[in-house]
């Protein structure tokens, strides 16, 4: 038979329901490659047995005739994240290590419910803070992608949702959750020569889902195309009376509206995304997007979204903000981790608890949250962050006036390598500088593969929709992938 971790979402789902294949088989092919993969340290933890038992309900519901769900007989990777029954839930954290969660976040109980079967918990930057993976308490993850020209360096594959992106990238799963505060599933997805779409803030509900800013946090798909990712949204979107705020929208039929054709669409080029210093292979890459797009008939518009260099200080304040106040729970009595030093009173156990259980990124973002929220600093570093965000959205709702979607190099470079960026938080911070404005405004948002740079290293595109505009954002980017027609994967060295 052929490799069946070759397929993706949409060939597995139809070869189960055709009979080609059973979903058994599947995930059998797919837990081994996982089993095989340790070196990427991808997942935190592996549940194989998980796959098993939902890939034998999918079979059995097919031998009973039953339909099979959209994402029937398709194991996916989880970032653990989310809160998952039964399974350890840590967000890559040693103060949540231990935790098992006694329910089921929304998004992945509405996966399971499509018939996905789950393979494991995939690493991630701890709390989903960071860009490269390396902020999590169980090491770093590796990017299956090597230079073609650069030794063995390697490579960050992107964060927070690097375990997702390398896991998809390296043919561990076909897909995976992701989920995306401020780029974390497109530029891990650009840095891995992978699709993922982040939905209109309150499309997916963020209940079960460890917060790190709640204003910001989407959960969404990562995949290998276009198509896989309209799929699994649609699965994992919809309407969560446990969450207040969730979109009380009907979910669309993403994948039946695909369509590439762009004719009597508007892009728009924002002008000020044509930073100093840009990668000359980004840029190119940039402009081989504009003539794609041309090609499938949009027309080209340039733009301005003129409060773009404020967005990167603002969610540095908005997004440490929130988080400081949610991480806030973490106190050694009711999560994971406690540390009780003998004849400690309770503000000890609070201390030595978050003292051990936080890594310095979380840390360092709790700081900074603290003293832009504490009474003297509120206005002149919070309000004045959430007025730059007001101004942010209205960017974006004035070009919106103008064009159907904006099209963006998802990250200033290709994938950095392991340790460049650590000792430079600020640095590190400059990677989301094209992805954070659409969080800030809470607008959808997509990342496709759209070449390899001159060091054989994969490049993204980003598309910025209207809000609730998804189909817009994954028609455009099925346009880009019908012409960038990437095939490249990494080759197998673990
Ligand atoms: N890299 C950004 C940060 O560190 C975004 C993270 C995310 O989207 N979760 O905050």
């Amino acid at each position: 038979m052929a490799d069946l971790t070759q397929l993706g979402v949409a060939a597995i789902r139809d070869g189960v329901a055709k009979g080609d294949f059973t979903a058994v088989e599947v995930a059998e092919a797919f837990n081994a490659n996982v089993a095989a993969a340790a070196a990427l340290n991808a997942f935190i933890v592996t549940t194989p047995d998980a796959a098993l038992a939902a890939a034998r309900a999918t079979d059995a519901r097919r031998a009973a005739g039953q339909p099979l769900g959209t994402m029937g007989g398709v194991p996916i990777g989880m970032k653990d994240l989310f809160a998952t029954r039964g399974v350890q839930t840590t967000a890559a954290s040693h103060i949540l290590e231990g935790f098992t969660p006694e329910y089921e976040s929304t998004v992945s109980q509405k996966l399971w419910d499509a018939g996905a079967g789950m393979l494991g918990k995939l690493n991630l930057d701890q709390f989903a803070m960071g860009s490269s993976n390396e902020t999590s308490y169980f090491g770093n993850v590796i990017s299956p992608w090597r230079r073609s020209d650069g030794g063995n360096a390697p490579l960050a594959p992107g964060g927070s949702s690097g375990g997702s992106s390398a896991a998809v990238a390296a043919r561990l799963c076909p897909a995976a959750t992701g989920t995306d505060t401020g780029g974390s599933i497109r530029q891990p997805a650009a840095f891995t020569g992978i699709s993922g779409i982040k939905p209109t803030y309150g499309r997916c509900s963020r209940w079960g889902i460890v917060a790190f800013a709640s204003s910001l946090d989407q959960a969404g798909p990562m995949a290998r195309d276009v198509r896989d990712c309209a799929i699994m949204l649609e699965a994992m979107a919809g309407f969560d009376p446990k969450d207040a705020t969730s979109l009380d929208m009907p979910v669309p039929e993403w994948e039946a509206g695909l369509s590439g054709d762009m004719k009597g669409k508007k892009v728009g080029i924002p002008r000020e995304y044509r930073v100093d210093g840009l990668d000359p292979d980004v840029a190119a890459s940039w402009d081989q997007g504009i003539a794609w797009l041309k090609d499938a008939g949009a027309e080209v518009v340039d733009i301005s979204l003129p409060h773009t260099k404020y967005a990167l200080p603002a969610y540095y304040i908005i997004a440490p903000a929130e988080a400081s106040s949610n991480l806030a729970r973490y106190d050694g009595v009711r999560y994971g981790l406690r540390d009780l030093p003998d004849g400690a009173g309770l503000q000890d156990m609070y201390a030595a608890t978050r003292a051990a259980g936080f890594g310095p990124e979380v840390k360092r973002r709790i700081l900074i949250g603290t003293y832009v929220l504490s009474a003297g600093f509120y206005d002149a570093y919070y309000t004045q962050a959430q007025k730059v965000r007001t101004l942010i959205a209205h960017d974006f709702k004035n070009a919106f006036t103008q064009v159907d979607v904006i099209l963006t190099p998802t990250a200033p470079t290709a994938a950095f390598g392991l340790g460049d960026m650590v000792s430079d938080p600020l640095a590190m911070y400059l990677n989301d500088v094209f992805a954070v404005p659409a969080s800030l405004a809470g607008l959808p948002a997509m990342s496709v593969p759209a070449g390899l740079n001159r060091e054989g290293l994969p490049l993204g595109l980003q598309v910025i929709g209207r809000e609730f505009d998804e189909q817009g954002v994954l028609n455009a980017g099925l346009a880009i992938e019908a012409r960038a027609q990437f095939s490249a994967k990494p080759e197998r060295w673990w």
